[in-house]
């Protein structure tokens, strides 16, 4: 792979004129020759970005989905790539010569999901109906229920077992309106790239745990330095036992450049601000990153 740039398409903060910011994630990945778009935040934002940034949405080679939540899924709505594919989808045949895109997702990011705080109503937190039936009937969707490679050095985890005694899904989820059912969020995963400065993992909220995610890459890519990791970290919700276990784990790995965003919440990023001085910085919407590999 000759280059890694990696531009945050959609996030909480923006500092850059004429660009919107949500509560969502979305990430515009360029491995090699392959463009990826990793997760799509909750709104038209991810369209209004991308046009502001002078990204193609439509010249995505793959899209990858870190686990079915709105503020991850909701943008794709507003894609473009995804008015051809409904084009393919109705003509039963593509006569448009539009390849319909490789969607890279579990299973279980296509189920109902929602989040009830105490004494308030359900809410749906799962990916829009037409959304999911989209996906599934018009895009290659490839269901990652193991490690799957995207491109050329570039893979998904798929589901990540969870070993830690300190870190949760990050919330009250639920698989039913009812909320009876919790939620695992067993379609949590991360994407990882390995180059030639160590591996760069991109992480969408990690409800399966920031220590979890990273012990599953490394053991995936044994003796391979952790080089960047980037993206959700949902500590939003962590007391201090899982802050002060999660710095504790985090020092094993040796990062060199942390970067929390989307829902890391204030206290856990500046904790992690002070902990490792001059590894950890921000990345709000319309930030590029090269990665030299
Ligand atoms: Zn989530
Ligand atoms: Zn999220």
């Amino acid at each position: 792979m000759n280059t890694l740039r990696l531009t945050v398409l959609v996030e909480n903060t923006t500092r850059r004129q004429g660009l919107m910011a949500e509560h969502g994630l979305a990430l515009w990945i360029e491995a090699g020759d392959k463009q990826i778009l990793f997760d799509a935040g909750q709104s038209g934002v991810l369209r209004h970005n991308a046009g502001q940034l002078g990204i193609n949405l439509g010249a995505a080679d793959a899209i990858v989905l870190s686990h079915g939540h709105y503020d991850h899924t909701g943008g794709l709505a507003a894609m473009p790539l995804t008015e051809a594919s409904r084009r393919v989808c109705r003509n039963g045949e593509d006569k448009t010569g539009v390849q319909p895109v490789r969607v890279f997702g579990h299973e279980q990011a296509f189920t109902d999901k929602y989040s009830r705080r105490p004494g308030q109503a359900a809410r749906d937190i799962g990916m829009a109906r037409y959304t999911r039936q989209t996906l599934q009937t018009a895009t290659a969707l490839t269901l990652t229920d193991a490690p799957t490679e995207i491109g050329e050095g570039i893979s998904v985890t798929g589901p990540i077992p969870r070993h830690t005694d300190f870190e949760d899904v990050g919330g009250p989820f639920f698989k039913d309106e009812a909320c009876r059912e919790p939620d695992d969020l067993i379609d949590d995963q991360a994407a990882f790239v390995d180059t030639s400065n160590g591996i760069v993992i991109i992480l969408g909220c990690a409800h399966s745990g920031i220590i979890n995610t990273l012990r599953y890459v490394r053991e995936l890519l044994p003796k391979r330095p952790i080089h960047t990791v980037i993206g959700g970290t949902h500590l939003v919700t962590a007391n201090e036992v899982r802050i002060r276990r999660t710095v504790e784990a985090l020092r094993e790995f040796e990062i060199q450049r942390l970067i929390p965003l989307h829902c890391t919440g204030f206290a856990a990023a500046a904790r992690l601000w002070n902990e490792f001085p001059g590894h950890v910085s921000t990345c709000p919407a319309g930030s590029r990153l090269e990665l030299n590999p």
